[in-house]
């Protein structure tokens, strides 16, 4: 249980990150990492309390309360406060495939609802899974561990995110002969080319995990697209399982006056063609949407959004503006956001923590709707018309009502859209069923579609989500699809 006076005698401590002014100048991650003792003495803040809720993965209304693939967290708690970073290790490579990913990028739904976060800053657990498998790495405890014995079973997975990887890597540890079809020139899904390079280095991060499953043995076919240089069918008569896991990649749309305009584009164009030429040539190319001298808006508050705010100051754009439709965040818990929900309450992301060190402001405007774009005689876009909103209730759902006399202009030449997806794309899949939210067909804890031998996990099954629960569900899904070969 760690120490027994932990949390009484330690108070909260986070990893250092690089100074905001100075980060925007390269693309290389920022956070420091924290000496080991800091890390053992974090560790003792937590205490064994009883019934934890960290480890808990749950979906509830305000999104996932405590650890969607289950972390023994309190476990591994335990072991780095001992000093037993092996053993902490082996434990939290048991539940996630790849705690690199997560430790870098999850929003800690674990830290969300930690016991201690009732009435103290909750532990530290992301930074102690970062810590505990980049300390394994360093050590050179990860080594690739081929399966001993093959099945003879084949799976075909389409789409190498970290749904199809986390499917991937644990059928091909029960002994399956796994392919990895993925369409992009990389593979990593959004972890090569949604996620920005600042936030997880590609080369040392990502290839080095695609690497290592490479070296146990799983086959990756980049640069195929399903339906185009194979056809779904096709894949189904050679394998004998497929897991379909491509993905929520349609974009929001927003069909109002002036969307022609030049210089307006979707968030994921302008974030993939970045990372793609960071990755071909430091930039070099050209080949990318850049942003350099512009007025930059970025419509939609998530992380995506954030993504293209921080990508836009380090092509020192002018200025960025974030527009998001939602209130405010209050500044602590509301009575209708209890804990162990995820707190949904004010921060700053790293992307809106750079615009103010640079713009001296938050750089996002709440409650904002666009109404229309300005155009000049070039057809570029020069500006927003934009208006503020209240949400309202109406038959039990709230809808967006415009404030009247609240219309404005904002200034801009480049829009980034960034307001979600809306689903996978289908036309590969004429067989398979899509649900009225427009995923596929396929119940949670059961990834089975209407196509036999066929399973769908991740975002294009439950919509845009986030890594951690595309591990669950990649996981859940490789579970599935293995007792369905098993018993071919
Ligand atoms: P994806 O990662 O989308 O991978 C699907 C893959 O399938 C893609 O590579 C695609 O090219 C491939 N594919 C699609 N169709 C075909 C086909 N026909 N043939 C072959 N290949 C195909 N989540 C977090 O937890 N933290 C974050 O900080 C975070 N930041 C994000 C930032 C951005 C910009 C975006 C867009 C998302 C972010 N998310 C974040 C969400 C997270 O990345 C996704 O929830 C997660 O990647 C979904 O995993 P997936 O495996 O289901 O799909």
């Amino acid at each position: 249980m760690g120490k027994p006076t932990g949390f009484l005698e330690i108070a909260r401590k986070d990893q250092v990150d690089q100074d905001p002014k100075s980060r925007v100048k390269h693309w290389q991650e920022f956070h420091e990492k924290m000496p080991k003792k800091d890390i053992e003495s974090q560790a003792a803040r937590c205490m064994d309390c009883g019934v934890p809720f960290c480890h808990n993965g749950v979906q509830l209304s305000s999104g996932a309360s405590g650890c969607p693939i289950n972390n023994l967290i309190p476990d591994w708690n335990d072991m780095l406060y001992r000093d037993q970073w092996e053993e902490a290790l082996k434990l939290l490579l048991k539940t996630n495939n790849f705690p690199e990913f997560t430790g870098r990028v999850c929003p800690a739904p674990c830290e969300g609802s930690c016991v201690l976060g009732i009435n103290e800053p909750p532990v530290t657990i992301k930074n102690h899974e970062y810590s505990i498998i980049e300390n394994a790495f360093a050590k050179g405890w990860i080594k690739a561990n081929p399966p001993k014995t093959r099945s003879g079973k084949t799976v075909a997975i389409i789409g190498s995110g970290p749904a199809g990887l986390a499917a991937a890597d644990e059928l091909n540890k029960l002994g399956h002969t796994v392919t990895v079809f993925e369409r992009d020139d990389r593979a990593g899904g959004l972890l090569m080319y949604g996620i920005p390079n600042m936030k997880l280095d590609k080369w040392q991060v990502v290839d080095r995990r695609i690497q290592l499953m490479k070296d146990e043995g799983i086959e990756f076919k980049t640069g195929i697209e399903i339906g185009k240089d194979i056809s779904f069918q096709e894949l189904k008569l050679q394998n004998d399982s497929v897991i379909i896991a491509t993905g929520s990649t349609l974009p929001r749309d927003l069909p109002v006056p002036g969307r022609e305009g030049k210089g307006i584009h979707f968030a994921m164009d302008f974030l993939r063609l970045n990372t793609k030429s960071l990755l071909d040539s430091e930039l070099k190319d050209g080949k990318y949407i850049n942003a350099a001298g512009k007025k930059v808006v970025v419509i939609g508050g998530g992380d995506t959004g954030t993504d293209c705010v921080a990508t836009s100051l380090r092509h020192k754009c002018e200025s960025v503006t974030q527009l998001e439709i939602l209130p405010r965040p209050a500044d602590e818990r509301t009575a209708d956001n209890p804990w162990p929900e995820f707190p949904l309450v004010y921060s700053l992301d790293y992307g809106q923590e750079e615009a103010k060190a640079i713009q001296g402001e938050d750089p996002r405007q709440y409650l904002m709707m666009t109404k229309s774009f300005d155009l000049n005689d070039q057809g570029e876009v020069t500006g927003l018309n934009v208006v503020e909103i209240e949400w309202i209730e109406q038959n039990g759902r709230k809808i967006p009502q415009e404030v009247r006399g609240t219309e404005k202009k904002i200034e801009a030449d480049m829009v980034l859209l960034a307001m979600g997806f809306i689903g996978p794309e289908r036309e590969a899949f004429q067989e398979i069923e899509f649900d009225k939210q427009g995923n596929i067909t396929a119940e949670y804890g059961k990834y089975v579609t209407n196509e036999q031998g066929v399973f769908a996990a991740g975002d294009c099954r439950r919509g845009q989500s986030l890594v951690v629960w595309a591990i669950n569900e990649g996981r859940e899904a490789a579970a599935v699809c293995n007792d369905y070969i098993s018993n071919l």
